[in-house]
């Protein structure tokens, strides 16, 4: 067996240990004699896995009792259209525009309702985080909407935007349980699993209670309505219960780290560790304005199309993959998400290092 570091954006590296234990009860989950994949999801065995992952999700971020949590199925491509759909009462949100998932959100959104761009950072390829300190939030917005992190430019919220009162909304994608995040300053925060959580095919949401009605947009489908899920505690249909498991076992492992607190101080080491070498080296450099830089992806490129795909051809041979950054910045793009070891970082370090020498 040989791993590789895999800095894929999504779907993205997991810690190994969940891997060999999710190997390990492949055959015969825990004495079941079946795989958790063979298992009804209405039976013991399953309710104690997903009750058991919310309680971990709970203790992980200080979830309070108002708020639920709900594992759902669609990407978060679908909660681009079940946000509106459930808390556009007014038919208008204000969006915050700072990359591409967000201007995507942003779009279907205006099938809804109106969807005003409040701010963007297009005119900088997405650059920045801009200054989200007294923008003009509409007076009937139902919500304002950010994408806190954003996987394909590198950059991150560093303070929530001032909403002025509305509901915040945040897709949190490929930041989620990277460090600690303060729940009760949302109503709705929701991820694809696939970037620092689990497996692809699970959404997670947390949405505060007050903003679960049956008051949704005319003709929203039943499996759209955040109530339907929330009503039946996620197994209104069958879940994603396979990945909702791998879920799990990652919650139990980030408690094993130290919780949040801990993974912040790792993740903080550890993308210093790359931004430092980009901060001076003389080929690479990062794209992203230095105060709204991601601790989870660190886009860079040297400046040179052909150097970059040199680069990226002899780092995938070297055993460091998927480092392609992604079309609209171009360049390379490193994703290093909680599972990325600080060895990972450091090797590829030393060879961009060894790079930079052999290309100068
Ligand atoms: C990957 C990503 C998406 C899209 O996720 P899907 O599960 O493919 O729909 C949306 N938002 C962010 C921030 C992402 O990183």
């Amino acid at each position: 067996m040989s791993r590789v570091y895999n800095f894929s954006a999504g779907p993205a590296v997991l810690p190994e240990e969940v891997l060999k234990e999710a190997a390990e009860e492949m055959m015969d989950y825990r004495g079941t004699g079946m795989s958790v994949m063979e298992m009804s999801h209405r039976s013991k065995a399953y309710e104690t896995i997903i009750k058991e992952a919310e309680a971990d999700l709970r203790d992980l971020l200080n979830i309070p009792d108002n708020y639920k949590v709900l594992f759902l199925q669609g990407g978060a491509h679908l909660q681009f259209a079940m946000v509106p759909m459930n808390l556009m009462k007014n038919k208008v949100a204000d969006y915050i525009v700072t990359g591409m998932w967000a201007k995507k959100a942003h779009k279907e959104a205006q099938k809804f309702g109106t969807a005003n761009k409040i701010a963007t950072s297009e005119d900088d390829n997405f650059s920045y985080i801009p200054d989200c300190s007294d923008l003009p939030i509409s007076e009937d917005a139902d919500y304002v909407y950010i994408c806190e992190n954003n996987t394909i430019y590198g950059t991150k919220f560093k303070t929530l935007p001032n909403t002025k009162g509305k509901i915040l909304v945040s897709d949190v994608s490929s930041c989620f349980l990277s460090e600690p995040m303060d729940v009760t300053k949302y109503g709705i925060i929701y991820g694809g699993a696939q970037k620092n959580i689990g497996p692809a095919g699970v959404v997670i949401a947390i949405i505060r209670e007050d903003l679960i009605t049956e008051d949704v947009l005319e003709g929203t489908p039943t499996m759209l309505q955040y109530k339907t899920h929330a009503d039946a505690d996620s197994m209104y249909n069958t879940p994603p219960a396979y990945g909702i498991y791998i879920c799990g076992k990652v919650f139990k492992w980030l408690k094993k780290q130290g919780g949040l607190e801990a993974m912040k101080e790792y993740n903080e080491k550890k993308a210093a560790i790359l931004y430092d070498f980009l901060d001076q080296s003389k080929l690479f450099k990062g794209t992203v304005r230095k105060e709204d830089r991601s601790l989870m992806n660190v886009p860079f490129v040297t400046g040179d199309a052909d150097m970059d795909a040199k680069f990226v051809k002899e780092a995938t041979a070297a055993g460091f993959t998927n480092l392609k950054g992604h079309r609209s910045v171009g360049g390379m793009r490193a994703s290093i998400y909680n599972a990325m070891p600080i060895e990972g970082v450091e090797k590829l370090v030393e060879f961009m290092k060894k790079f930079e020498e052999e290309n100068a």
